[in-house]
């Protein structure tokens, strides 16, 4: 007897499966984006790598300054 009822049950899980299979696949994707944005927001909050800037020595003064950037002893 469990076994018929076995049978039956295991039918009826792979039909429901079968039947369902879109919307269990857009349930999983909406988990995985969830968690993907997470993982995201977690990269966005944590501290971020300096970026590297290279200092030239103002011809002027001799002070260091950003590359490109005006000397503050040109402006005054
Ligand atoms: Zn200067």
């Amino acid at each position: 007897m469990f076994k018929v009822l076995f049978t039956v049950a295991m039918v009826y899980g792979v039909w429901f499966v079968f039947k369902h299979w879109n919307r269990i696949t857009a349930a999983h994707k909406v988990v995985m984006d969830e968690k993907r944005r997470e993982a995201a927001d977690q990269a966005a909050r944590a501290p971020r790598t300096p970026v590297a800037q290279d200092l030239v020595p103002c011809p002027k003064c001799g002070s260091y300054i950003a590359a490109g950037s005006p000397c503050s002893c040109e402006k005054a």
